[in-house]
């Protein structure tokens, strides 16, 4: 199927999921994970209307980022090893998976201007999952004060696979929790306004719990 008509298909679930939560299609960015897609189905995106790619190894994003350049808006969604970060970080202008100082220390080190972070919170507790432990988020984010090139942009998330629709939420709204809390801490450094959370399977419930960024590989590049 061609991405536009994904993307349409998409656009419609949004706008239904925002009408029951009474929110704006407007508030949502859809970050489409190009990670199992080549180049031009890449660009087939871009064409559709899309602005913000994601990807997950530093490879994939490398060699996209060779042909796009700065077309579409960079996002890194996946574990980031400290020594990759050099090869990545004047390409992206979000990096969705900080969790720990020694990575924090590593982006200050190598980035020329701020950048924006999520901080990755494991909300569902499975040991395979990466993030922080919910009630680490405050104390780590109250240390990246020490570095100057972080900027702390909200939360981000991976619910569980499982078609148990109360555990995913229940992971969406306990994020939402956290991010109103370290929002409240006024920080200079961390508006912490977003929240990255939402995929193929389970996007219209992390919407209704109040998503502004969703990152949709599947459903609208396909594998
Ligand atoms: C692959 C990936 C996605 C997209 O997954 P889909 O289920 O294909 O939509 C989103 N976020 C992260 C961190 C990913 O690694």
């Amino acid at each position: 199927m061609r991405v536009a008509d994904k993307l349409a298909n998409i656009q419609k679930q949004i706008e239904e999921a925002c009408e029951r939560s009474g929110r704006s299609p407007a508030e949502i960015q859809i970050v489409a994970v190009t990670k199992y897609v080549s180049v031009e189905r890449a660009k087939e995106a871009l064409d559709a209307g899309i602005i913000h790619l994601g990807e997950n190894r530093d490879d994939s994003l490398l060699s996209k980022w060779e042909a796009l350049k700065d077309q579409p808006v960079w996002h890194f969604i996946g574990t980031l090893q400290s020594r990759k970060v050099k090869n990545i970080i004047d390409k992206v202008s979000y990096i969705h998976s900080l969790d720990r100082l020694s990575l924090a220390k590593e982006i200050d080190k190598r980035a020329n201007e701020p950048i924006s972070c999520f901080v990755q919170v494991n909300t569902s507790g499975e040991e395979t999952k990466h993030g922080l432990a919910p009630e680490a988020v405050e104390d780590f984010v109250k240390r990246l004060e020490e570095f100057p090139k972080i900027k702390v942009v909200g939360l981000m998330t991976m619910a569980p696979f499982t078609t148990d629709e109360l555990i995913i939420r229940d992971c969406f709204r306990r994020l939402k929790q956290l991010q109103l809390e370290i929002q409240n801490l006024d920080l200079p450094y961390a508006p912490c306004t977003e929240l990255s959370m939402g995929m193929s399977n389970d996007f219209p419930i992390a919407i209704e719990e109040g998503a502004t960024f969703i990152r949709i590989g599947t459903a609208l590049v396909g594998e």
